[in-house]
């Protein structure tokens, strides 16, 4: 059994208000066609499914715009930073289907590798009288940025002379002073209402070790000044990001129109268009909480199947095609929102529907005896592989004396409207035949521990003499004999609050207690085989995925993925 991997590449996609802007480019020849964005991580932790908005958003509209999306690691903290991550931010893109190859060309780039052209721009910025070091301590610096109703106040270090900046900065380079007794800013407007433009910070000492530079520079870029010029030196045409960094687009703007005029930048420079950022009902999208969950062992790691990041996703079975599909489906909007894992699961359903194959898992399994069937008799029962498409064959399982069935299709007081097995009653064994419940077992402790019946030996599914029979109940089951045995962990929502930090609240007290439950299940015989990663229906009980490290054919392990319907409802 294997489930072919889906693909959503030729999906119709709904506009946005960020195509049409490329569109209206492209009439007005403004890039002369050219489309290059860029999907900017820092490489500080693990991507959830958050950032899979921004890399469907970046890649997809490169993709359908046959231009080109950048893989751009936005490296200039070094104190949080590892290749570790850098590796896995890697791994989840390519593995959510995107390539940042065109021509045969790499387009994956570190910001990092841009510190002596970031410093050179800011040599350029001081000798042209925009830039200058600041020797205020930090709190002087905050109690003079002013206030909302007030202007700042400028530093007593603002009118520096070029050339006293020059030599600051370069023996802050030289690491002859400390970290905090100087920064470089900007000088832009102390009275400017935003407070981004009071003469930002853009370089600050840090003697830290960087993960890829090592020792070599002990001052480091500010995100703002950083991430504009790295756009500029790579020919992004569009720059697409959260909407917290809206009002810090007159900086980008500025930073890349001084350096245009000095002559170093080529018009049109690139645009910062921002967009909603994702946020999904009973999930947590911080990465600094998502690192508490692991580091405090809520979850069993950064790939643990509850976990929003792209590895957990990955690991519980959700698709790529299943996340291109939602990421489709919830669009690009200007406005933020909460998304409901409804529909995160739905798109899960969607996709799978048509491809996964069929097989039946008991869950929680309970004896039940056929008495009136020879005891070593076998009869050979199929089914299709998948109800729609009979061009895929069927699936062959003996039926014996002894089968497992859930023990909820038992009950020894049926209430009204219960349809399953109860003494008297009759039902079908789904692709077998129709039995009649005679009586059962229990232990001393009043557990029912087996179901006997007797079976119709005419009532075979798909014989003649089935038509004979009509019963309301249809249950599954596997033949003691040949089910293979398997862990199943059943996994639901790791929160049961919608937003779980909502207000302030400790996310913590809003962890659901029964997000994981591990079961001993049966499978029917050709379920053994199945490789890591392959997905499956599990007839009622919804879509399972043979888990990508602790399966092996012969002894497999599944996760749950989601359930066939939405039982968390709104
Ligand atoms: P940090 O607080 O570490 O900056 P971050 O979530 O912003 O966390 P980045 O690595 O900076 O992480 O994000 C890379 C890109 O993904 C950015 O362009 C960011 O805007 C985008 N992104 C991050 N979170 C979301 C989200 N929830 N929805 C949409 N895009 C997101
Ligand atoms: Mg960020």
């Amino acid at each position: 059994m294997s489930t072919e991997r889906t693909d959503r590449t030729d999906a119709p996609v709904a506009s946005n208000f960020i195509r049409n802007v490329i569109d209206e480019d492209n009439r007005n020849r403004k890039w002369a066609g050219r489309v290059e964005t860029r999907f900017p991580p820092e490489p500080n932790g693990y991507l959830h499914v958050g950032h899979a908005k921004s890399i469907c958003l970046n890649f997809g509209v490169a993709r359908d715009y046959d231009g080109v999306c950048h893989l751009r690691f936005d490296d200039t903290n070094p104190e949080k930073e590892s290749m570790e991550y850098a590796d896995s931010i890697i791994e989840a893109v390519t593995w959510l289907g995107y390539s940042w190859e065109k021509s045969g060309q790499s387009h994956l780039y570190f910001a990092s590798d841009y510190y002596e052209q970031l410093y050179h721009f800011a040599e350029i910025l001081i000798e042209r009288g925009k830039a200058y070091v600041d020797s205020q301590s930090a709190d002087e610096m905050r109690a003079n940025r002013g206030s909302l109703t007030e202007p700042g106040r400028p530093s007593p270090y603002r009118d520096r002379t070029p050339a006293e900046n020059l030599d600051l900065f370069r023996r802050m380079r030289a690491g002859e002073f400390a970290e905090g007794e100087h920064v470089l800013r900007a000088k832009i407007d102390m009275a400017s209402p935003n407070f981004n433009m009071r003469d930002p910070v853009i370089y600050r000492i840090r003697f830290a070790h960087h993960y890829r530079t090592g020792d070599t520079w002990c001052v480091y870029p500010m995100y703002d000044y950083a991430h504009c010029i790295s756009d500029a030196i790579e020919g992004i045409t569009h720059s697409l990001c959260t909407l917290e960094f809206e009002d810090h687009r007159p900086l980008y703007d500025w930073v890349l129109d001084q350096l245009a005029q000095a002559g170093h930048f080529k018009r049109p420079l690139p645009q910062q268009i921002e967009f909603a950022r994702l946020n999904v009902t009973y999930a947590i999208t911080s990465k600094r909480k998502l690192l508490q969950l692991v580091t405090e062992k809520h979850v069993e790691g950064w790939d643990d199947p509850r976990m929003p990041t792209i590895v957990g996703l990955r690991r519980r079975g959700f698709t790529p095609g299943s996340i291109q599909l939602f990421c489709d489906r919830i669009g690009v909007s200007k406005a933020d929102s909460w998304i409901d894992m409804g529909v995160l699961e739905q798109s899960l359903r969607d996709d799978l529907d048509a491809v996964a194959p069929r097989a039946i898992a008991v869950l929680d399994p309970l004896k039940l005896i056929i008495d009136n069937f020879p005891d070593d008799a076998e009869e050979a029962c199929t089914a299709p592989v998948h109800p729609h498409h009979p061009e895929r064959g069927s699936r062959a399982f003996p039926l014996t004396r002894e089968l497992w069935i859930e023990r909820e299709d038992f009950n020894e007081h049926p209430p009204k409207g219960y349809f399953r097995l109860f003494p008297g009653n009759k039902v079908r064994l789904r692709y077998g035949f129709v039995v009649e419940c005679t009586g059962f077992d229990k232990d001393e402790h009043g557990k029912v521990t087996a179901v006997h019946c007797n079976y119709f030996a005419d009532s075979k599914s798909g014989t003649e003499g089935s038509n004979n029979y009509k019963v309301k109940g249809n249950i599954h089951w596997v033949s003691a004999k040949h089910a293979y045995a398997a862990e199943v962990r059943v996994y639901d929502r790791l929160f049961n609050e919608p937003q779980p930090d909502a207000g302030g609240r400790d996310f913590l007290t809003a962890l659901n207690p029964n997000s994981k439950r591990v079961a001993q299940a049966y499978l029917e015989p050709g379920a053994a085989q199945m490789n890591a990663e392959d997905r499956v229906q599990f007839e009622r009980h919804g879509y399972f995925v043979a888990d990508r490290y602790d399966s092996q054919p012969g002894k497999p392990v599944f996760n749950r993925i989601v359930s066939l319907k939405d039982s968390w409802g709104r």
